[in-house]
C-alpha cells in the first residue's frame, strides 16, 4: 500500500509538472510574440515617418535591428534593408500587404521549412499607397524550449527530488495509522472516516473467524477428550501412510511414546498383517486383521476414508481383544472338556445297559450293574449341576436378590449335611467364629461353602482335620477352611480354579470330584464381591479364606 500511495503520488506531480510546464510556456510564447508585435508596430511608424519625410534615404542610412521592406502599391518592391530589391519577387499576395493595403496596417506569421524558426512581419500603409513593412525573426515554441532546456532540466529534477522526499514522507504518514490500527478497537474514525466501512467489514470478519476458531477449538478438543479417552487405539493418515492424528491409546497399545505427526504409520508396527491392512484400505477396501504384539492379540481395522469419491486417507482402529480371544479360548476348552467329561459317564452307562440288555449278565449280578448305572448317572445329574451353575454364574443371574444371610449358620448346616461323609474317614470338623450377617445372595453364598468345606473333607486323610471359621477378622467379614488334607503342588495351585482342573484325576473322580468345584467357588466370590487366597502344602494342608471388604 505504501509503494502504491508512493507511485501514485510521483505520478500525480510528474504530471502536475507536465502540464505546469507545458502551460507556462504557452503563455510565455504568447507573451513574447505580443511584444514582438508591438515593437515592429513601433518600428514600422518610425520608418513610415522617416520614409514620408526623406524617402529611400532615410531607409538606406537608417540601422535597423529588423529588415525594412518598402513595397509599392502594386506589389514591387522598392527598398530592402537585407536583400537587393531587384532580386525579390512581387510581394502583391502576401497577407501582410493584403492586408495593410486594404485596412492600413496588417501581420502575419510564416514559418520557416525547419519550423525552428518564424517570421513575424508588420506592414503599415504610408499616406502615398505604398507600404513599409517590417519583418523579424521569432523563435519559434520548440526553439524556445530548446533554449531553455538546461534551467528547465534542473529545475524538473529538484522539483521530481523533492517529490520523491514528499512521497516518501507522506506515503508512510498515511498508512502508519492504518499499520498501527488495533482491529478489535479502531481509533481510526478521527483520521479516517472513509476507511470505517471497511475497518466495519474486517471487524465483523475478525469476530466471525474468532467465533469460527472457537467452534474448531472446542470440536477439536471434544475429539481429544473422546479419542484420548478410548482404550482402543486411533490412528488418522493421509495417502502417503503418514500419521495425521492420533490418540494415546495408540501409544499405551503399542507402547512408544514418540510418535509424530508428519511420522510414517509404519514406524509403530511394521508386521505383515499390519502393511496388508493399511495398505488395502488406501486402496479403498476396508482392511482386517490380527497383530501379536508382546503377547498380546490386537483386531485392527483399517477404513478408507473417501472425499469426491476419491481416498483421502485412512482411519485405523486398534482394539485389544486377548481377554475376548483368551474367553474365547476357554470356551472352547470348555465345550471341548463337558464332552469328554459327559461322554465318559455315558459311555459306561451304554455298555452296562447292552450287557444287561443281550442277557449275559447274570442275575446275581445285575444290583451290582444297577448301581453303576446309577452312580454313573448321580455324576452326570452333579456334572450337570455344576455346568448349570456355573453359566448362571457366567450370566451373572438366575440367583435371585440380595438378601441378609448368616454365614456362621450357613457353615453349621453344611457341617451338619456332609457330616456322614467325614464320619466315614474319621474326619474332626470343627467350627469357630460367630453369628454374622451379610447381604448376599444365599444361593451363591451357599455353594461356596459348600464347596470348600466339602474339597477339605474330600482331600483330607484318615483322622485329619478340618477347621471352618465363620466371622469377624480385622474388622472385615472372613470364611476360613484349613485341612490337614493332601495339599496342592506349588505347580498346581494357581490352577485349581480352572474348569475341570484336577491334580489327580483318578482319585478326584473316584471321590465323584467333578472338576468344576473351585471354579464355582471362585466365580461365586468374584460374584459376591469378596477376595480369595489359597495356601497349601503337600501333606500338610490346604488353607483357603474369603474375605468380603
Ligand atoms: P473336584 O470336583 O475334582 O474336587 P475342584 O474344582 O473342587 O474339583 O478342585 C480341583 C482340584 O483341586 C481337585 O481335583 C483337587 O486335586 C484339588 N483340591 C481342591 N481342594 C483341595 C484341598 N482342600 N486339598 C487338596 N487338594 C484340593
Amino acid at each position: 500500500m505504501t509503494k502504491k500511495i508512493f507511485r501514485s503520488i510521483i505520478f500525480g506531480s510528474v504530471i502536475t509538472l507536465i502540464v505546469s510546464f507545458v502551460f507556462i510556456m504557452g503563455i510565455l510564447y504568447e507573451y513574447f510574440n505580443n511584444q514582438l508585435l508591438s515593437e515592429l508596430r513601433n518600428e514600422a511608424t518610425l520608418a513610415e515617418l522617416g520614409v514620408e519625410e526623406y524617402g529611400v534615404d532615410y531607409l538606406e542610412n537608417i540601422d535597423l535591428e529588423n529588415r525594412v521592406t518598402w513595397i509599392d502599391k502594386d506589389g514591387t518592391v522598392l527598398y530592402d534593408t537585407t536583400v537587393d530589391a531587384a532580386k525579390l519577387e512581387n510581394h502583391a499576395d502576401r497577407e501582410e500587404f493584403k492586408e495593410a493595403v486594404e485596412n492600413g496596417s496588417g501581420s502575419s506569421q510564416r514559418y520557416s521549412d525547419t519550423l525552428a524558426e518564424k517570421i513575424v512581419y508588420y506592414a503599415l500603409k504610408l499616406d502615398d499607397g505604398t507600404v513599409i513593412r517590417i519583418s523579424s525573426e521569432q523563435y519559434s515554441a520548440w526553439a524556445l524550449i530548446a533554449s531553455m532546456l538546461d534551467p528547465l532540466i534542473f529545475v524538473f529534477v529538484i522539483i521530481v527530488i523533492i517529490s520523491i522526499l514528499l512521497a516518501n514522507l507522506l506515503s508512510k504518514k498515511i498508512v502508519k495509522p492504518l499499520n498501527e490500527m488495533n482491529i478489535e478497537n479502531p481509533d481510526i474514525d478521527a483520521n479516517y472516516p472513509e476507511v470505517m466501512p471497511l475497518v466495519k467489514k474486517i471487524r465483523k470478519q475478525h469476530i466471525l473467524i474468532e467465533r469460527q476458531m472457537t467452534e474448531l477449538k472446542k470440536n477439536e478438543e471434544e475429539f481429544r477428550a473422546i479419542t484420548s479417552n478410548m482404550q482402543e487405539g486411533f490412528i488418522i493418515i493421509d495417502t502417503k501412510t503418514l500419521v495425521l492424528s492420533f490418540n494415546n491409546g495408540i501409544e499405551k497399545l503399542f507402547d512408544v511414546h514418540d510418535i509424530k505427526i508428519g511420522d510414517s504409520v509404519f514406524t509403530i508396527d511394521r508386521s505383515e498383517a499390519f502393511r496388508d491392512c493399511v495398505e488395502s484400505s488406501l486402496k479403498g477396501k476396508r482392511g482386517e486383521g490380527q497383530l501379536k504384539y508382546n503377547g498380546k492379540i490386537y483386531q485392527l481395522y483399517a477404513n478408507p476414508v473417501f472425499e469426491d469419491g476419491n481416498v483421502r486417507g485412512s482411519v485405523l482402529l486398534i482394539v485389544d481383544v486377548t481377554e475376548k480371544e483368551k474367553r474365547e479360548e476357554l470356551r472352547r476348552e470348555f465345550t471341548s472338556n463337558v464332552s469328554h467329561e459327559l461322554k465318559t459317564p455315558l459311555t459306561s452307562i451304554f455298555g452296562i445297559s447292552e450287557i444287561i440288555m443281550n442277557g449275559i449278565v447274570k442275575s446275581d449280578d445285575i444290583p451290582k450293574f444297577a448301581k453303576d448305572i446309577h452312580n454313573e448317572s448321580g455324576r452326570l445329574i452333579t456334572l450337570v449341576n455344576d455346568i448349570i451353575k456355573l453359566s448362571k454364574l457366567d450370566e451373572g443371574a438366575g440367583f435371585g436378590d440380595k438378601q441378609p444371610v448368616d454365614i456362621f449358620k450357613m457353615a453349621q448346616d453344611t457341617i451338619t449335611r456332609l457330616d456322614s461323609m467325614a464320619q466315614e474317614r474319621n474326619i474332626t470338623v470343627k467350627l469357630t467364629g460367630e453369628k454374622t450377617i451379610m447381604e448376599s445372595i444365599p444361593a451363591v453364598a451357599d455353594e461356596i461353602i459348600h464347596n470348600v468345606i466339602e474339597n477339605a473333607i474330600k482331600y483330607n486323610k484318615e483322622n485329619g482335620s478340618v477347621d471352618v471359621f465363620a466371622g469377624k477378622e480385622n474388622g472385615w467379614i472372613t470364611f476360613r477352611v484349613k485341612d490337614t488334607g493332601i495339599g496342592i503342588p506349588d505347580a498346581d495351585i494357581n490352577r485349581v480354579f480352572e474348569r475341570f482342573y484336577r491334580v489327580d484325576k483318578s482319585h478326584s473322580r473316584k471321590i465323584g470330584g467333578t472338576g468344576l468345584g473351585l471354579s464355582i467357588v471362585k466365580h461365586g466370590v468374584s460374584f459376591l464381591g469378596g477376595e480369595l487366597s489359597i495356601k497349601s502344602k503337600v501333606n500338610e494342608g490346604t488353607t483357603i479364606t474369603i474375605v468380603f471388604k
